[in-house]
């Protein structure tokens, strides 16, 4: 080999190792202050729960997707007690109730929920289909006892009245919602994995043509099976994703994106408060992998980015509380793309009227999702929180403007 060949080898040499993929593996992760995620017992809800007051012609209801009744007792004339309690304790003070109830004939009914382990959060929904919802009267709502108590006036008849904490979002409502976008360019509907009780753990693979070295965008809701004006806010970003928007076409022939959208379907068809089956909150697992659908879904990211040889370089997961929230990595750690975070969150500021966000940065200091992706990716890590009161409209533009400035960033890089 003469030396100008030599020469030229070593070049060719250098620049191929600055492309290099380096295959990533499922790795533990240690934090100054670990916690335990190992299974625990959990309490499981009768399956198919009914309390039928013959005396009156009352009936309440469990059976279906999302419900939780733990029992029902009549009080007096036309008034109920139902008990709400969690999966296990101690727990995140989320205190989840859903039951149909009906009589033979209209008459108004006072419902007294009783909560063990948790005070009163979710202002009651009403809906005659599990579809429509509104939110119960201010008139006939009385919050007592510090929150252990919450009474409502009911009007009933013989066509069932649903009661819920927030609207209901089940399994069968995000797999029908999933499985739509499988006619998007060479988007791909798929089941990675299965919980505890062998519930398919789902996700869908957006991507036109080769998904070869394009960065992954990674989504995903509903770790905590409440949080449903997250999975809201989530939804709403998807489908402005998979819109036939020039903006949408471009950013999905450019990069690759993977969505998770119901991480805990144990958790939610049972109307848990927080946990899994495993009774455990599933956003402290994402270190050790103690429970299934974790270790899933991080094994399948982790699968996609060694196939398409390309990193993660933005994770985001949808929650609820109290008010809209970011939770996101301070600006002193550096991820790779140091400026996104700040710079999304104005951009979508100037974009949403009358937004003031709401910013909480901190360092990688717990196992939950956002510093997953850091550790594993050096990603942008970002939780994005809905509040529980949101109006349903602002979570749904607030969900495009996200998507749209979120995907105007990354295509300008
Ligand atoms: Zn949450």
């Amino acid at each position: 080999m003469n030396r100008f060949s030599f020469s030229l080898l070593v070049l060719l040499v250098l620049a191929g190792c600055g492309e290099t993929y380096v295959e990533h593996q499922l790795t533990e992760y240690e934090y100054p202050n670990p916690i335990d995620t190992k299974s625990v017992p959990i309490d499981m809800p009768l399956t198919q729960p009914e309390y039928v007051f013959p005396k009156e012609n009352i009936t309440f209801s469990g059976k279906f997707k999302s419900s939780r009744i733990n029992n029902a007792e009549r009080m007096g004339k036309n008034s109920y007690r139902v008990l709400i309690t969690p999966e296990n304790a101690p727990i995140n003070p989320s205190p989840w109730f859903a039951f149909k109830v009906w009589s033979d004939r209209e008459k108004s009914i006072e419902v007294e929920l009783e909560y063990r382990d948790g005070t009163h959060r979710y202002w009651p929904k009403l809906s005659r289909d599990g579809e429509n919802w509104t939110r119960i009267d201010t008139t006939a709502l009385e919050v007592t006892n510090e929150g252990k108590f919450a009474k409502m006036q009911l009007n009933v008849d013989s066509e069932p009245l649903w009661v819920s904490a927030q609207e209901i979002i089940d399994t069968d409502d995000i797999r029908e919602w999933a499985e739509q976008y499988a006619s998007v360019d060479d988007t791909e509907f798929g089941v990675f994995g299965e919980s505890a009780l062998g519930r398919e753990l789902i996700h869908l693979d957006v991507k036109k043509g080769s998904t070869e070295g394009k960065e992954i965008i990674a989504v995903v809701s509903r770790q905590h099976p409440p949080e449903v004006t997250g999975n809201m806010a989530m939804i709403a970003f998807v489908e402005e994703i998979m819109s036939d928007s020039e903006l949408s076409r471009n950013f999905r022939e450019r990069y690759h994106l993977l969505v998770y959208p119901m991480l805990n379907p144990d958790g939610v068809d049972l109307g848990h408060w927080r946990h899994n089956f495993g009774g455990i909150d599933l956003n402290r697992d994402w270190a050790h992998y103690n429970q299934p659908e974790i270790r899933q879904v991080c094994e399948h990211i982790i699968a996609q980015a060694n196939t398409a040889k390309a990193e993660v370089i933005l994770g985001l997961d949808f929650h609820s509380t109290y008010n809209d929230i970011y939770y996101t990595i301070a600006d002193s750690i550096q991820t790779v793309m140091p400026d996104f975070t700040n710079e999304w969150i104005a951009n979508i500021e100037k974009h949403l009227e009358g937004f003031n966000a709401n910013v909480s940065p901190s360092g990688i200091t717990s196992p939950v999702s956002k510093n997953w992706f850091y550790n594993e990716f050096k990603a942008v890590g970002i939780v994005y929180e809905i509040g529980d009161d949101t109006p349903r409209d602002i979570i749904r533009k607030k969900g495009e403007i996200s998507a749209r400035e979120m995907m105007k960033l990354l295509l300008a890089r």
